[in-house]
């Protein structure tokens, strides 16, 4: 998938992290190149304006060795040797009269006053002046200088190599500037499509389910911890997405096959009542057979939406401080009647007080739907047990029969919804007990497991965080 889908480029994520990427990174270099060129700037003046004071320095020597007579033929020698538009020497008095000077006509009117002023006030030992040069755009500097009783010595000289050297570090800096441009924009680029690409991965995933794919999942790749975590929630949250679907699926189905059943003999027995003439009598057996179906089919319902509702989270579990102990033996003396119609022995080993941290009435369904199938699928005659005890703080509770045990082929399915086993249909179960208890154990944080031997028994365990 590329980034271009996205309509108006300078609305798009790629677009503004470049931007301010490049920004961010080209203003820091226009400073650091800013603040360098002027670093740059001082340092250069500054050697420029000691040169001069060296060669003021020289006319002092000069003017202590040999008078004012060898300074006046030194600036006569320097008349010779100069071009009078980049440099000038004259010699003044401290009033202003020249006493010396090269060819300064091309630099026009050459300030004096003001800087001897300065001078004679003792404000300065020396006075720079910036000015322009004759005929060219450079600039230029002028020093005015005492070297000796009544002597000064002014000196001018155009900035022509200092500024040409600068000019050239400029040229550099404004094409280093003009990369940077370059390079940061692509760096950035680079750098926000690589992290894009990532949750483009999330968009196009998302895009697909939209149509109905609901297999796909995203790439969850190393790159970006951000991201990492977005993919792999997006993925959690499809999974979790798709076993809803699948379970709604299968409730479907379930509901469309195992409440036909019912359905078809309410029908049925409202049929038989309108063929044939009947009693009073007659007709209320009937009404109370049609009444019975309908509690059946109601009971179906429930159990299902309750089953959803614990499975999807829609019904969080109201945790209590339980003691487990007397909810099994209630829950024993309750189905002691038809244990012993059948001859079972119940037997239980409990210790004296279990605390659990759960839902009361949850538990409760939990322990009468293990105990009702133990009861259930045991022969006459045959024992079931219950123990219950804790062990690394978890809490087991486990339900053994001697009964008619699960066929290795049954056992991967007793959970599912509706599922019987062959020998069971005739129990009158509808195949929802387990699922129930599954599905409230798992809402418990729990698990529950399964061991069997046909015609030996079996034995149920549930298991719980204290
Ligand atoms: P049912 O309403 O059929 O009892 P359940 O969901 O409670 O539905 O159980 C599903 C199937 O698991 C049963 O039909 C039966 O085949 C098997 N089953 C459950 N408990 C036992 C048991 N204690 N002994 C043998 N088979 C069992």
């Amino acid at each position: 998938m590329s980034l271009k889908k996205t309509g108006n480029i300078t609305n798009t994520l790629l677009f503004r992290l470049t931007v301010l990427y490049a920004g961010i990174f080209t203003l820091s270099t226009l400073l650091i190149l800013i603040l360098f060129y002027f670093k740059l700037h001082t340092v250069t003046m500054k050697d420029l304006d000691e040169e001069f004071l060296g060669e003021v320095d020289r006319y002092s020597t000069i003017m202590s060795e040999k008078g004012r007579e060898g300074v006046k033929n030194e600036i006569a020698g320097q008349a010779e040797r100069e071009d009078p538009e980049e440099e000038f020497s004259r010699l003044l008095t401290f009033q202003g009269e020249v006493l010396i000077s090269t060819d300064i006509s091309s630099w026009g009117a050459v300030e004096k006053s003001e800087s001897l002023e300065t001078l004679r006030s003792g404000d300065a030992p020396y006075v720079f002046q910036s000015r322009d040069a004759p005929d060219t755009d450079y600039r230029a500097r002028v020093i005015t200088a005492p070297i000796g009783p009544d002597v000064v010595v002014q000196i001018g000289e155009t900035l022509e190599e200092a500024e040409d050297y600068l000019q050239v570090f400029l040229n550099w800096f404004l094409f280093l500037f003009f990369i940077m441009i370059v390079l940061s924009s692509l760096t950035g680029w680079f750098m926000a499509r690589r992290a894009l690409l990532d949750m483009e991965d999330v968009t196009e995933t998302a895009l697909e389910i939209s149509k109905g794919d609901y297999d796909r999942r995203v790439q969850v790749k190393d790159r970006f911890n951000e991201i990492k975590r977005l993919g792999s929630t997006f993925n959690t949250m499809l999974d979790r997405i798709q076993s809803l679907l699948k379970s709604t699926r299968e409730v479907n189905a379930n509901i469309a096959h195992d409440l036909r059943s019912p359905l078809t003999r309410i029908r049925g027995i409202a049929e038989m009542s309108l063929m044939y003439d009947k009693s009073v009598e007659e007709y209320k057996g009937v009404a109370a057979s049609t009444i019975e179906e309908c509690d059946r089919l109601i009971e179906i319902v429930n159990t299902m939406l309750e089953i959803t509702e614990a499975e999807s989270g829609v019904s969080e579990p109201r945790i209590e401080v339980l003691d487990v102990t007397p909810l099994i033996r209630e829950a024993c003396d309750l189905f002691q009647p038809i244990a012993s119609e059948k001859k079972i022995e119940i037997v239980e080993s409990l210790p004296a007080e279990l605390t659990f941290h759960g839902d009361r009435k949850k538990l409760q369904r939990i322990i009468s739907n293990l105990l009702d199938n133990a009861i259930k699928y045991t022969p006459e005659g045959g024992a079931v047990s219950i123990t219950a005890g804790t062990e690394s703080n978890r809490i087991n509770i486990a339900f053994e029969d001697t009964g008619i045990g699960i066929p290795d082929s049954d056992l991967p399915h007793i959970f599912e919804r509706f599922y019987q086993g062959d020998k069971s249909r005739s129990l009158g179960g509808v195949g929802l007990g387990l699922s129930l208890v599954k599905a409230f154990t798992e809402a418990m944080k729990g698990t529950v497991s399964v061991f069997s031997t046909v015609h030996k028994g079996s034995r149920f365990v549930v298991t719980f965080p204290q």
